[in-house]
């Protein structure tokens, strides 16, 4: 490519002080060349708009597997009944939850079911579900449950499950508790 960063005569305005220097190159050559670059530069396109649109079919492709396998989940979740047991061991008099409150390093909460792994948060109401969106924000979503957060709180009293937390919460918690005992540090 070193030939191009020469300059480009063409014959009849060659001057004749960079005469010799000087790499000749038809119009003819020129042409040629271009015809090339452009063809390969077509190419390059081509095969750029190729993998984008492949791209796109996947990520469209992708899309459609992620909406079933999200309303396949919301489906099984809102068919639930979050209790232990099963079909054959169901005994009506019995009420054990499969549930299992969970409290973050941030003493953030969740209540989650074991079965269908729903999740319930503060504020969550029997209509809404307060979930951040990809961008962060909070958006309220229809709840495909028949839970609210306080549903699931109740449910609390009726489970086998005992309560998890995250590693940081537990020590702070025995930290606070021990320096003042009968203060719950978590309200
Ligand atoms: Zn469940």
């Amino acid at each position: 490519m070193t030939e191009l960063n020469k300059p480009v005569q063409t014959q009849g305005t060659t001057p004749a002080s960079s005469q010799q220097d000087a790499v000749t190159i038809d119009a003819g050559t020129l042409q040629a060349l271009v015809t090339m670059l452009l063809s390969e530069r077509k190419e390059q396109m081509e095969e750029r708009q190729a993998k984008k649109e492949a791209y796109l079919a996947k990520e469209k492709q992708r899309r459609i597997n992620a909406k079933f396998m999200m309303d396949q989940k919301h489906k099984s979740q809102s068919l639930c009944t979050h209790r232990k047991g099963g079909k054959s061991g169901f005994n009506p008099a019995y009420v054990n939850y499969a549930i299992s409150h969970h409290t973050y390093v941030d003493a953030s909460s969740t209540i989650r079911c074991l079965i269908c792994a729903m999740k319930w948060m503060p504020g969550d109401t029997k209509e809404h579900l307060n979930r951040k969106d990809d961008n962060g924000n909070i958006v309220k979503l229809p709840n495909h449950t028949s839970w609210g957060w306080a549903d699931a709180y109740a449910a609390l009293k009726q489970t086998t499950n005992t309560a998890t937390a995250s590693e940081i919460v537990l020590n702070y918690r025995a930290e606070v508790a021990h320096a003042e005992p009968g203060i719950d540090p978590v309200k």
